[in-house]
């Protein structure tokens, strides 16, 4: 009875209070809010001290499923075919997408990497004529003109970064191959000694998603171990800084890297070539101007040893590696896109996490259902939907056994449908899913409302109880009153986290909480 009081009043509030979140999150993107001293409830804010006295978020307990290879049986440890990722392993791709969206816009940024692949600016002037009154007669002066192209410009140097990637993703996934078969592991699924550079993680994670033509890949090039391996989330949510959104590659890995030719840090590596007094990076920078970059970028790769399986590469060959790379490059371009939505949503920094990764999951298993309830269709998931799946897909092997022992067929990933198609086959499935599960199949994911759900939910489990006299009922008064509270207390933690992710993308100290002396 008072539970769905309770819904209906704090309902009035959700949309108050996703408003507002909306608001604050564009002052975030735009990085005007600094942490202040603020009070409210009995604490005040105040920004740390030091970093033992900061916060930490996500919380480490949200990666607590997390095991690293080591510590399982290979010969038993094959998962039940029907295993769904975890929150710990959803929660680490986001880290990983967070990570990936940094580096570009590292890479775009870089005043470096514009050197390295010379991109230069435009510094054409116009002469003008203006009057001066000092000298009481006109004078002429050089006007310099904007160029209009350099913002674009400076975007492509991710396509070249891709380039490189690609193909060094080619060598990388030989050798790594090669390396399982030489390891004497259990029957059950293989594991990889060390993590691939963060360039090569990025193409090899965005074929994944590719799951048909991964599989092909790995025929076509006799690959047979590769697929097996599950996607090492342990030893990822280990080399990633969650604090600055960066990768560091371990240093045995690394060392592995280094010893079979590929430079462990690309970016540090092609921000090297533009400082280097070699002919390398001018006749880069003169050739990247005109057209064909692509093969100019393998070029410098071959020169530098990146590759040293093919040491006397001409440029024709590298044009045609490059050809291969290009369905490489755009899977990596597509999963841009996706960790551009992530990034806006930004669920690994909000109070409700394990809510969203948790429903995310028994979602996505319900998602799978439909696929079995409708034979031959093609169904679109919600976006945190989409989120598990996409992370299920990054273990090739389990992904396949697990897709056909619940949906009963394997089901290709295809993110190359147009919009039309998408929004027809999305409303379908929106419908179907309301007709078998009875919800919402697209709800509003945006902090405030995923921190308003997870209230009721606790509501609705009954761990609400505040009068005490254990039927959890109140009095229409009371009622208001509790809900008032509860929005309250919403509303603070929301501000709160809000406020933690401001400064540290202000690189500021981030606030703590304290309980102010009543
Ligand atoms: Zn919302």
């Amino acid at each position: 009875m008072s539970h769905l009081a309770g819904s209906h009043l704090i309902g009035a509030h959700t949309k108050a209070l996703h408003e507002t979140g909306k608001q604050e999150v564009v002052s975030i993107q735009n990085h005007t809010k600094q942490p202040t001293n603020y009070r409210q409830q009995g604490t005040v804010w105040r920004p740390a001290r030091d970093m033992q006295e900061e916060p930490v978020i996500p919380a480490p307990g949200l990666f607590a499923t997390l095991v690293l290879p080591r510590d399982t049986d290979h010969a038993g440890a094959d998962a039940d075919a029907d295993a769904l990722p975890t929150v710990g392993e959803c929660a680490t791709h986001l880290q990983l997408l967070h990570v990936f969206y940094a580096l570009r816009v590292r890479i775009i940024e870089s005043a470096e990497l514009d050197k390295t692949f010379g991109v230069e600016q435009n510094r054409t002037t116009v002469w003008r004529t203006r009057y001066s009154g000092r000298y009481g007669r006109s004078e002429k002066y050089q006007h310099p003109l904007g160029d209009a192209t350099w913002k674009a410009r400076r975007k492509e140097k991710f396509r070249y970064y891709l380039i490189v990637a690609a193909a060094r993703f080619q060598e990388w996934v030989k050798k790594a191959d090669a390396v399982l078969a030489e390891t004497k592991q259990g029957t059950g699924s293989l594991c990889l000694a060390f993590l691939p550079p963060l360039d090569v993680l990025m193409v090899w994670h965005a074929f994944l998603l590719n799951p048909r033509d991964f599989e092909d890949y790995c025929r076509k090039h006799r690959l047979e171990r590769i697929r097996k391996v599950p996607f090492p989330w342990a030893q990822i949510h280990s080399a990633i800084d969650s604090r600055t959104d960066t990768f560091m590659l371990p240093k045995d890995a690394a060392a592995s890297a280094d010893s079979t030719g590929l430079a462990p840090d690309l970016f540090a590596f092609l921000a090297d070539v533009s400082k280097a007094p070699s002919s390398v990076a001018p006749t880069l920078a003169r050739k990247a101007a005109t057209t064909s970059a692509e093969s100019n970028f393998l070029l410098v790769l071959f020169t530098h040893g990146g590759t040293p399986a093919t040491p006397n590469t001409t440029t024709a060959t590298a044009t045609a590696t490059a050809n291969s790379n290009t369905a490489l490059i755009a899977n990596v371009q597509r999963q841009a896109v996706f960790a551009d939505k992530m990034h806006a949503q930004l669920w690994l920094r909000s109070p409700a996490v394990l809510r969203t990764l948790s429903r995310a999951i028994s979602r996505y298993a319900q998602f799978l259902a439909l696929f079995r309830a409708h034979p031959g269709q093609t169904l679109v998931p919600a976006l945190d939907v989409d989120l598990a799946w996409h992370t299920h897909q990054l273990s090739a092997s389990a992904y396949g056994a697990g897709v056909r022992a619940r949906a009963g067929r394997f089901i290709d990933h295809d993110d190359k449908l147009g919009v039309g198609v998408l929004k027809g086959a999305l409303e379908r499935t929106a419908e179907w899913y309301f007709v078998a599960f009875g919800g919402l199949y697209a709800p509003c994911l945006c902090w405030d409302c995923e921190a308003v759900a997870e209230v009721l939910e606790r509501e609705a489990n009954g761990d609400m109880d505040e009068d005490g006299d254990g039927d959890g009922d109140l009095d229409g008064e009371e009622e208001e009153d509790r809900m008032g509270r509860l929005v309250d207390a919403v509303q603070d933690e929301l501000h709160y986290y809000r406020s933690v992710e401001a400064a540290r993308r202000a690189r500021k100290q981030l606030p703590v909480r304290e309980k102010v002396p009543a």
